[in-house]
């Protein structure tokens, strides 16, 4: 298993105080599967490039302790060649300096973004290619991608499922090894060690700064944590609980830290609180949720009587999956499975499955639709659905000043195609009234600031 990294900032043998491992020698370490050696092919002054071969020992994963079942516990097993948890373990132990980002010879440089390349010689990637451009496009990578043939004597044969990978970014040391750190086992969904919630920590801490607005952040935190539902619920909740989304919330939070028992409502809660109460004013029974993500406010709905049916509808197969985990809806009894139905479907698309509702939500969903598609929402929803409410939200870009975090210009989530101002939202809002003959009134959510408006603005339409 060998893992590369190199640069061209020069001096580039300064790689080696960053890594603190001197580029003359080759350094060899013990770990509990095998051994690591260090060493740098290139190590000039236009160049440097170390190398990271790990040599796992299969007959001691056997004898070790394997899992009890499976690959690992068989003598003959692609462990040793294939980019896995055990590598991310070496690179720990081996970088871990690096990979805390910090240096004490070369402090600045180790904050300091330059060009790198990482290679890894080999990963297993069930997902293909696409998965690799998924996982790193986002984080600013340019990719190399090659795939193995099974067996170059007989290529016959075809494809393998492995690929060598190259990653290239003007990024720093710290962010590259960390992401590798993190992304190889998403890539390799096999861990050698048991995952626990300790991992979860481990998952956030490495995670801060990118994971929580990686536009495929599910995907990630679910291979990373092997598809155990609740660890990965965990995750994903303590991930958008400091969201930028929901800056109000992180900021009161530390500011009341100690009044835990009254503590300030997040901005979400303000917003589930908002639309449960204009859905109750509104006498409605017969609730559909459009894009309900991971069931958030079905859940509110769900512990209130009134609402004798619930439909949540979303695009994204694996945003029901976490709804049906957050709801339990497999332990439901039949009953309750009568009330509650999560269908997959998109906004985009008429469907005669969002007829016949009395109000229909749509909440922080339309800002991730593309633009040449909202007039085709717009008939779907206000023509071919045609609730007598829809409850619409979307977040006030004016607001966006406030977010210390979120640098000029940028909206708050990666996968939003566009923010609206007051001004544009209220705008559109008129306009799908009069043509669609619905009325509107608009709410405002959230602290307000007096010149930029609340965070989060609210839309009430009814016929
Ligand atoms: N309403 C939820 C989720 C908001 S995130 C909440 O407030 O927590 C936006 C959601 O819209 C995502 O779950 C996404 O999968 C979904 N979505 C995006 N485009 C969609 C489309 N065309 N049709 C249906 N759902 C869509």
């Amino acid at each position: 298993m060998l893992l590369t990294l190199a640069t061209t900032h020069q001096p580039a043998t300064d790689l080696g105080f960053l890594l603190y491992k001197n580029p003359a020698g080759v350094q060899s370490f013990e770990l509990p599967f095998g051994k690591v050696h260090v060493f740098y092919p290139d190590a000039r002054e236009e160049l440097c490039r170390v190398a990271l071969l790990l040599d796992v020992d299969p007959v001691r994963l056997v004898r070790g302790g394997g899992r009890g079942e499976g690959a690992l516990d068989q003598y003959v097993n692609d462990r040793p060649y294939v980019a896995s948890s055990f590598l991310s373990v070496a690179i720990a132990q081996v970088f871990g300096t690096a990979l805390s980002g910090k240096s004490r010879e070369r402090p600045e440089l180790a904050k300091t973004a330059i060009p790198l390349e990482l290679s890894i010689s080999c990963v297993d990637c069930g997902g293909g290619e696409e998965v690799l451009k998924r996982v790193f496009e986002p984080l600013g990578y340019e990719l190399q991608i090659d795939r193995h043939e099974l067996d170059e004597a007989f290529p016959e044969w075809g494809q393998s499922k492995y690929y060598s990978l190259t990653l290239r970014a003007v990024t720093t040391v710290h962010d590259i090894l960390t992401h590798a750190y993190v992304l190889i086992p998403v890539l390799d969904n096999e861990k050698h060690y048991w995952v626990g919630e300790d991992e979860v920590n481990k998952l956030l801490r490495h995670g801060e700064g990118w994971l929580p607005n990686h536009p495929h952040r599910e995907f990630i935190v679910d291979r990373y944590l092997q598809r155990k539902r609740r660890l990965t619920r965990l995750a994903l909740e303590r991930l958008t609980e400091d969201e930028v989304l929901d800056p109000d919330a992180t900021e009161e939070k530390n500011a009341h830290e100690e009044e835990a028992v009254e503590r300030p409502l997040s901005l979400n809660e303000r917003r589930l609180g908002s639309v449960l109460s204009v859905l109750k004013k509104a006498s409605a029974r017969r609730i559909i949720d459009l894009g309900c993500g991971e069931g958030r406010l079905l859940e509110r709905l769900l512990a209130e009587k009134d609402f004798s049916e619930l439909v949540g509808m979303d695009v994204s197969h694996r945003a029901l999956e976490l709804a049906g985990a957050r709801l339990r809806y497999e332990q439901m009894s039949e009953r309750q499975k009568e009330r509650l139905k999560l269908i997959q479907g998109s906004l985009t698309y008429r469907d005669k499955r969002m007829t016949g509702y009395d109000a229909a939500t749509c909440i922080e969903v339309i800002e991730h639709l593309d633009p040449p598609r909202l007039s085709a929402f717009e008939r779907v929803i206000f023509e071919f659905a045609r609730p007598n409410t829809v409850i619409l939200t979307t977040p006030n870009v004016e607001y966006n000043v406030n977010f210390e975090s979120l640098p000029a210009g940028k909206l708050r989530h990666r996968d939003h195609r566009f923010e609206w101002t007051r001004a544009e939202f209220q705008g559109w809002a008129h306009e799908v009234c009069a043509r669609y003959k619905y009325s509107v009134q608009f709410i405002s959510i959230g602290d307000e600031d007096p010149e930029h408006g609340p965070p989060t603005q609210m839309g009430v339409f009814t016929v």
